[in-house]
């Protein structure tokens, strides 16, 4: 077997601190799943259930627990959406619901940052969402915690407050699709493996943030997460 050779040196490998320990994990994939929260409270029987839907971002869009993100380009609306990220060791097609969590290294707070003004003009020009979702820094992530450690969280208070004000604060608990779901969904899409990551979706509250602003965020039982905006 050769040692592959590059015309120009290979990219760095993204990858994302694990809590308590050296080693990081390596990221493949960035996947965020649409809207998965209900945003109020009702009653909501299986059969008003909408398939979930993807999108993603680049490996190395991620962000680590302390960065200084610089306001991205083009926007006047950039907004914040924490999110449960769930970091998978291994994958494949069409996983079963029940097969699901096998897969799941562990778990992590994100923020799938967006341009919410780019994002909505391409909605309305039947555009991708590339524009309002996929950008440098728009993916920040808290060191993970394996689930062999933590378990699978299903319930628990996910929130994010900007400048000390509370912006979201919702429940785990409120996840339409629940992660098992969303893994065996997003299978049926794409191969998942070893490395990728899924953003599940947000809680009520997404807002506005300007340059200056310090948000913290976290998932009871998974971490926290603190980034400011520069
Ligand atoms: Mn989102």
């Amino acid at each position: 077997m050769s040692t592959a050779e590059f015309v120009i040196p290979p990219p760095n490998q993204p990858s994302l601190a694990i809590a308590g320990r050296t080693e990081r994990f390596p990221v493949r994939r960035i996947w965020c799943v649409g809207r998965n929260y209900l945003e109020h409270v009702r009653e909501l029987g299986n059969d008003e259930k909408q398939p979930p839907f993807f999108f993603g971002k680049h490996a190395d869009m991620v962000a680590p627990d302390g960065a200084v993100i610089p306001f991205p380009s083009l926007t006047n609306d950039l907004q914040h959406e924490v999110e449960l990220v769930v970091a998978l060791h291994s994958g494949g097609t069409d996983i079963a619901p029940n097969d699901a969590l096998g897969h799941v290294y562990g778990y992590g707070v994100g923020i799938d940052l967006t341009r919410r003004d780019l994002q909505t003009a391409a909605r309305k020009k039947e555009q991708p969402w590339e524009i309002g979702k996929s950008f440098d820094h728009s993916a920040p992530c808290s060191p993970l915690r394996a689930a062999s450690e933590i378990g699978h969280p299903e319930k628990g208070r996910i929130w994010l407050s900007v400048n000390g004000a509370v912006k979201q604060n919702g429940d785990l608990a409120q996840m339409i699709w629940k992660t098992s779901d969303v893994i065996a969904k997003l299978s049926q899409q794409v191969s998942l493996g070893a490395g990728d990551i899924i953003l599940t979706g947000t809680p009520a509250g997404v807002a506005a943030l300007k340059p200056g602003d310090r948000i913290a965020c976290g998932i009871d039982g998974v971490g926290t997460l603190n980034v400011s905006i520069h």
